[in-house]
C-alpha cells in the first residue's frame, strides 16, 4: 500500500499563504475526564486522580491516538460537571470527552451537563489494575477499583438521555483499546472540521441530476457546515490574474512531480495546455485559500471563461486536503473533506470517486472507479503520469490531468444521500485489486475493486439504499471511524461488507427509516 504523500506547496508558487485550511491532528485536544465522588475522602479522591493522570498522559503517548489527550480535575459535583461541559462546548481546540468511572460517580450529577454537551463523547470502560490480586485483594482494592460497576451507572445516564456516543471497552494501555479511541478520535476531528466550515460550488448542480442535489439547509442545520455557490465568473477573475511568473513555477513543479512527454514540458508543441491547467489550479487554490473554503464542486456545464475542466487542479486540490465533488456535488465535497480529516498522517490515500464501469465476467466481477478527471493523486500507487486528451462534454479545450493505478488492499466507498426528511451514509467495504491487464487507452486515473460480500449483493444494496454514484473512497478511513462519525452527526449509517445479505439489509433499511422517523420522541 502507498504512504500519502504529504502535499508540499513549491514556495516560488505559493508564498506566505497564511490562510491556507491545513489538515494537522496534533493541535486537538479531547478532555479525559474522570467522574468521581465526594463519599471516599480526600485520600481516595486523591488517588483517583493521580490513575487518572496516569491513564491520560498514556493515551496521549499513544501512537493510535492522533490528537493530544489532556487530564481534567476529577468530577465530583454536578457544577463542576456541568462547568466543565459548557468549557468543553466552548473551547475550540476541544474536539470531545473521554469520560471513565474509576470508582462510582452517582449519575444524576451528571444530567444537567450531558445535557448541555454539544461535544462528542467516548465513555472509556477500563480499568486502572489490570488484574485482580487474587492472593492480596481486600476491600480497600475493591474499592479503588469499581469501574466494573461505577461505569455501567455512568452508561445508564447517557441511555436514559438517549445520547449517542463511544463505549470502548477494555485495559487502557492496550493497543487494541487506544486503536478504538484513536478512530473515534479522529472522527471528533472530522465533526469538529465541519463546524463551521465553508464550501463553494462554482456553478450549480449538473442539470436534472437527482442525487448530487439536497437541502443545503438541511445539512447546514445537522452537520455544521455552510454551502453557497459562486458564479464560474468570479473563479476566472482570480485565474486571470495569476501571474505568468506563478505559472512558471508551478509548471516546473509539475515537471519535478510527474512523468510528462517532451511537447507538454516547456518549450514543448503542446505546454500550453498545461500552462492553462496550472494558471486555473493556482486560480482555484487561491480563491479557496482567501475565502476560507475547505472544498469546492465545480460542473462540466458552467465553465465560462475557464479554458478548460479543472483537471489536474482538482486533483492536486484533493491532495492538498480540500474536498472536492463533481458536477456539483456538495454532500460528497464535503464528505472527502471529512475523510481527508480522519485519514490525517494514516497509510493510502483518500479521494473522490465514481463507479464507473464494471467487468461482468463470470469469473470474477469487478468495479472499475474513475472519474472525467478528478482522482486524488494520495491513491496513486507510484509516480502519477500528467497527460493531455480530449474530453467529450464541456466544449472546453483538451484539459491536463494525472493519470495513475491504485494500489492493491483493502478500501471502501462512502455515500451521503439526502433522503428528503433525513441523511442516510452508506459504506460498502471493497478490496482494491493489481490491474491485470494494461489500459493504454484510458485517460484517467482509475481504481478496480471486489465488493464485498459479492459484485451482485453490494451492487443491489447500494441501489437499495438509494446510494450515488460518486463516493468518498479510501485505502485509510476505516468502517469504525465511519461509523462513529454517523453516531457523533446522529445520522443512519447502512454498511454493505462481507456479512451482508440483501434480505436483512432491506429490513435493516426499512427498520431505520421507522426508527430515525420517531426516536427522537423518547428522549424525555
Ligand atoms: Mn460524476
Amino acid at each position: 500500500m502507498s504512504v500519502t504523500r504529504p502535499f508540499v506547496w513549491n514556495k516560488a508558487t505559493v508564498t506566505r499563504r497564511k490562510t491556507f485550511i491545513k489538515i494537522n491532528l496534533k493541535q486537538l485536544e479531547v478532555w479525559f475526564v474522570t467522574g468521581s465522588q465526594h463519599l471516599y475522602g480526600p485520600e481516595t479522591l486523591k488517588a483517583v486522580a493521580k490513575h487518572s493522570q496516569e491513564i491520560a498522559k498514556t493515551l496521549n503517548a499513544a501512537s493510535a491516538i492522533p490528537v493530544k489527550v489532556i487530564f481534567k480535575p476529577v468530577m465530583v459535583s454536578p457544577d463542576a460537571i456541568t462547568a466543565l461541559c459548557m468549557a468543553a462546548n466552548n473551547a475550540p481546540k476541544c474536539i470531545g470527552l473521554i469520560t471513565w468511572c474509576h470508582t462510582f460517580s452517582p449519575s444524576k450529577m451528571w444530567i444537567n451537563g450531558i445535557k448541555q454537551l454539544r461535544k462528542p463523547v467516548a465513555h472509556l470502560h477500563t480499568q486502572y489494575n489490570r488484574d485482580i490480586p487474587w492472593s492480596t485483594i481486600d476491600m480497600e482494592f475493591m474499592n479503588m477499583n469499581q469501574a466494573a460497576h461505577g461505569d455501567r451507572e455512568h452508561g445508564f445516564i447517557w441511555t436514559r438521555l438517549r445520547k449517542n456516543r463511544k463505549v470502548v471497552v477494555g485495559f487502557w494501555k492496550e493497543e487494541s483499546t487506544q486503536e478504538k479511541l484513536g478512530a473515534w478520535a479522529r472522527a471528533a476531528a472530522a465533526w469538529a472540521d465541519w463546524q463551521n466550515a465553508k464550501f463553494v460550488r462554482f456553478g450549480d448542480n449538473m442539470r436534472e441530476v437527482a442525487v448530487t442535489d439536497g437541502d443545503k439547509v438541511s445539512a447546514q442545520m445537522k452537520f455544521g457546515f455552510s454551502v453557497n455557490t459562486h458564479g464560474v465568473g468570479d473563479l476566472v477573475k482570480v485565474v486571470n490574474a495569476i501571474t505568468d511568473k506563478q505559472v512558471d513555477a508551478l509548471c516546473k513543479e509539475y515537471e519535478a512531480t510527474y512523468t510528462m512527454t517532451a511537447d507538454l514540458c516547456e518549450g514543448g508543441k503542446r505546454h500550453k495546455s498545461v500552462r492553462d491547467a496550472g494558471r486555473i489550479e493556482l486560480g482555484i487554490f487561491q480563491f479557496l485559500t482567501e475565502g476560507g473554503f475547505k472544498g469546492y464542486t465545480d460542473t462540466f456545464e458552467d465553465l465560462h471563461g475557464l479554458a478548460q475542466l479543472p483537471g489536474v487542479g482538482s486533483q492536486r486540490m484533493m491532495a492538498a486536503g480540500f474536498g472536492f465533488g463533481g458536477e456539483g456535488d456538495w454532500k460528497t465535497a464535503a464528505l472527502v473533506r471529512a475523510m481527508k480529516v480522519m485519514a490525517f498522517g494514516l497509510e493510502g490515500g483518500t479521494s473522490f470517486m465514481e463507479d464507473y464501469t464494471y467487468h461482468m465476467s463470470p469469473d470474477g466481477q469487478l468495479v472499475l472507479g474513475s472519474h472525467m478527471l478528478e482522482i486524488c493523486p494520495s491513491i496513486a500507487d507510484g509516480k502519477a503520469s500528467l497527460q493531455v486528451h480530449p474530453l467529450g462534454i464541456g466544449g472546453k479545450a483538451d484539459p491536463a490531468r494525472l493519470v495513475f493505478n491504485t494500489p492493491a488492499g483493502a478500501g471502501l466507498n462512502v455515500s451521503l444521500i439526502d433522503l428528503g426528511n433525513r441523511f442516510r451514509l452508506l459504506l460498502n467495504q471493497v478490496d482494491v485489486v493489481a490491474p491485470e491487464h494494461a489500459m493504454p487507452k484510458l485517460p484517467v486515473a482509475q481504481a478496480v475493486w471486489q465488493c464485498r460480500p459479492n459484485f451482485e449483493d453490494a451492487c443491489a444494496c447500494w441501489i437499495h439504499a438509494g446510494g450515488a454514484h460518486h463516493t468518498g473512497f479510501s485505502q485509510a478511513v476505516t468502517t469504525e471511524m465511519i461509523e462513529d462519525f454517523a453516531s457523533i452527526a446522529d445520522i443512519e449509517l447502512a454498511i454493505i461488507d462481507a456479512k451482508t445479505n440483501v434480505r436483512d439489509f432491506q429490513q435493516t433499511l426499512r427498520n431505520n427509516e421507522v426508527y430515525h422517523a420517531i426516536n427522537k420522541g423518547w428522549a424525555i
